[in-house]
């Protein structure tokens, strides 16, 4: 490890925390791919503090009053609102997205910071009076306790947004464990709870690799795990959270298609193929891999893509004036996708553009990756079958709506989908007969707004808890029943042993 290079520490008690475990991981600036900083990796001492810390902040934030909790949440808010750019910056240089889509994904974040500021109306219980003669009942929502996060590279502002400002909200205190490829948004945004005055111990960030997840996945003081990330982690957080008796949300991978019927809009299609297949170069989870074309279209859409592609501008996404796509996270990654594109190309498939050894002017050492269409991919190639999470995009061509349908239906995947038609019908057929957790009618992204929930199917999701939205607040409480009476000589019934009727 180099000495000059900056540190990248917890967020304990309400301040940067220096770790004393020794060992770290490199941050790249994936533009340059130069190391720019380095992340501590907590060891065991350090995630006992973590979780003593964040039980501390629990006591004390449990008791706040509901109007008092909402001050703070609409005070983090406003100064995220007016602070975003600098987090945005942030996000580019550590994960490599252009500045605009480093800026979307706060946006998108701030949307669940801003129903969570509405929460009182989300976790207010429910009164029947009456229920039986002089007896009332109804339930209140309590918070969990102390609660674990922990997040993916590709969208280290926007993911643990998705579940913090609800899981505070609620009450309970966070410990968030970034991706230690880019973890420095976690950092500024605990900055920002301290001026928005959350006490400490409520909201903290431990860095760290496996062990730190372990290390939460195993804490009896933990009382919840909210992850995403690869769908093999997932299922492996779900598994070892569910063990341990904890409340799990786990959201995998993904490999979303797109179908076109013949009546589409073809140019419509081919601007929102590349935007959602090169966008953030492809590094998103809810990003089109596949497009199913229903034939006689693809020869035409093809060439439409191609046209599109020659005019992207692949750069540093923190330069003006902005490129369309920045690079992939790291050097590993790049050649993990140069990989997928090689397993295609040896099963047969024709690589119409190929993003194989792109290079960037003045940027040699920078983790790019071209973009790339793939056309007859091999239905049992693993370039189709598996995630590649890369600016990959493979052209698949069905004779029927049926055909896309079924073949949509038959991935191990079901977090995104999208059909491009102006047939309603079909939209509402497609709608009903999909096996996918989120569904866009000739919207390629459909990412849901912050009232409704995100969760796929299938390797997408394990168990059935969605992130955000209703699912968000039921996840981060617990509920109580209260059956009550206050007894007077009318109502009393005198002894009876037998079970409690109406
Ligand atoms: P990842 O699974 O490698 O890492 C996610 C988190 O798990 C990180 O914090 C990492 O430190 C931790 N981790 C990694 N290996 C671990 C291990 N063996 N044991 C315990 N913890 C471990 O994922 P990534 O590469 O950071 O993110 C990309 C993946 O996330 C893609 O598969 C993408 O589809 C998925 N993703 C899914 C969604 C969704 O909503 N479904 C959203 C964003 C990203």
């Amino acid at each position: 490890m180099s000495t000059e290079l900056p540190v990248i520490n917890h967020w304990i008690d309400g301040a940067i925390r220096e770790s004393k475990s020794g060992s770290t991981a490199p941050v790249y600036n994936p533009a340059t791919g130069q190391v720019q900083a380095n992340v501590a990796l907590a060891d065991q001492a350090e995630i006992d503090e973590a979780i003593a810390s964040a039980q501390r902040g629990f006591e004390v934030w449990s008791e706040f009053s509901m109007a008092k909790r909402q001050t703070v949440i609409f005070k983090f808010r406003e100064l995220l609102n007016e602070r975003k750019p600098e987090l945005a910056k942030i996000i580019t240089s550590e994960h490599g997205k252009v500045l605009s889509d480093a800026m979307g994904e706060i946006l998108r974040g701030q949307e669940v910071v801003e129903l969570a500021t509405g929460f009182p109306h989300l976790i207010k219980g429910a009164f029947s009076e009456n229920a039986s003669t002089g007896i009332d009942v109804y339930s209140i929502k309590q918070p969990l306790g102390v609660v674990g996060i922990i997040s993916p590279f590709n969208f280290p502002a926007m993911v643990p947004m998705w579940f913090f400002p609800i899981a505070i909200a609620a009450g309970n205190s966070v410990i968030v464990k970034p991706s230690e490829k880019d973890p420095s948004a976690s950092i500024w945004m605990a900055q920002l709870w301290k001026e928005a005055g959350l006490p400490d111990g409520v909201f903290t960030v431990l860095n760290g690799d496996k062990l730190a997840v372990d290390g939460l996945l195993n804490a009896p003081e933990v009382q919840s795990i909210s992850f995403v990330g690869s769908t093999p982690i997932a299922q492996y957080i779900y598994e070892t959270a569910s063990k341990n008796g904890k409340r799990v949300q786990a959201l995998g991978g993904a490999k979303n298609h797109m179908l076109v019927l013949p009546d589409a809009d073809l140019d419509l299609v081919a601007d929102q193929a590349i935007n959602a297949g090169y966008g953030a170069a492809g590094e998103r989870c809810m990003a089109i891999s596949v497009v199913l074309a229903v034939e006689p279209v693809a020869d035409e859409l093809i060439e439409k893509i191609k046209e599109r592609i020659a005019k992207l501008n692949i750069g540093n996404g923190a330069l003006s004036p902005e490129p369309d796509m920045g690079p992939v996270i790291s050097g590993v990654h790049r050649d993990k996708i140069s990989g997928y594109v090689d397993i295609a190309e040896a099963d047969g498939a024709d690589i119409l553009v190929d993003g194989r050894n792109f290079k960037v002017d003045g940027h040699e050492d920078g983790f790019f990756f071209g973009p790339t269409l793939i056309d007859n991919i091999p239905l049992d190639s693993r370039a189709y079958t598996e995630e590649i999470f890369g600016p990959v995009l493979s052209i698949v061509r069905v004779k029927t709506f049926e055909e896309g349908v079924r073949l949509i239906n038959s991935g191990a995947f079901g977090n995104g989908t999208a059909i491009f038609t102006n047939d309603g019908g079909a939209a509402r057929r497609f709608q009903h007969e999909i096996q996918v957790g989120m569904i866009g009618i000739n919207v390629p992204i459909p990412v849901p707004v912050a009232y409704h929930s995100f969760g796929g199917w299938k390797a997408s999701l394990f168990g059935d808890a969605k992130a955000y939205g209703v699912h968000g607040f039921d996840f981060f409480t617990r509920e109580k029943a209260i059956t009550s009476r206050w007894l007077d000589p009318a109502t009393h019934g005198g002894i009876n042993l037998g079970f409690p009727q109406n």
